[in-house]
């Protein structure tokens, strides 16, 4: 863990949120040295579909459905040429599937309009396609592309919040705040590595502090710089 050293900057100045975030990333390195997304992909394709379906549901639920949709859609011509009606039942142990079954055939039809069937390297693009937002193409453009990104989910904003990296409840504002904090070749780990913390250790409803890597530099547990 990374302890504030005697010559702390005066709390609630830039300079110490700036070294809380330092002190932040520094742990978050050394306990998930390899952390990455968990969603299972092998192209950019799967990788947009299971991002798409990730929204509200666990990955773990869109890893257990995403095998046999590929299997009968491997790609975006064959998945456009698909009913939703088609779809559902594919994925209907994965929350809102209906809709996300409308957006995927939609999603799809638009990539083989405007992009021959390949999903885009480009931020607007993405977020233009049904069922994308902000959140879905920084997933892609980092995991597929490796574009730097940070992409604000439920995990990412409620440590960000924690933390004391941001006072913002808006995902665009918080993925802003983060941005100016962390050096951006870091960007992408800081994402998946807050999303791991959030779920093995600083859950919703019941953080584990008294375990957690970076209780020392967090608001929250009071021991600390605060801010
Ligand atoms: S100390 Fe508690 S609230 Fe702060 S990051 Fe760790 S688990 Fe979350």
């Amino acid at each position: 863990m990374s302890a504030p050293p005697a010559d702390s900057p005066a709390p609630g100045t830039p300079a110490a949120l700036r070294r809380r975030a330092a002190g932040v990333l520094a742990d978050l390195e050394a306990e998930y040295p390899d952390a990455r997304t968990e969603l299972v992909f092998r192209n950019p394709f799967e990788l947009l579909v299971a991002t798409v379906l990730s929204a509200q549901a666990t990955d773990v639920s869109v890893n257990a459905a995403t095998p046999a949709l590929f299997a009968a859609y491997p790609d975006a011509q064959t998945l456009s040429r698909a009913t939703p009606e088609e779809v559902e039942p594919l994925i209907r142990t994965i929350g809102l599937y209906r809709g996300k079954a409308r957006n995927l055939v939609a999603l799809a039809g638009l990539l083989q309009e405007r992009h021959g069937g390949e999903v885009p390297d480009d931020f607007a693009a993405v977020v233009a396609l049904p069922g994308a937002g902000r959140k879905t193409a920084n997933v892609v453009l980092s995991n597929a592309y490796g574009y730097p990104a940070i992409a604000v989910d439920t995990h990412v904003g409620r440590l960000a919040r924690r933390l004391g990296l941001s006072v913002q409840s808006n995902p665009d504002k918080i993925e802003q705040d983060l941005r100016a904090l962390f050096p951006k070749p870091r960007w992408v780990f800081l994402h998946h590595a807050l999303i791991l913390h959030g779920r093995r250790v600083c859950n919703a409803r019941k953080p584990l502090c008294s375990a957690c890597v970076l209780r020392e530099l967090c608001p929250r547990t009071g021991v600390l710089i605060s801010a």
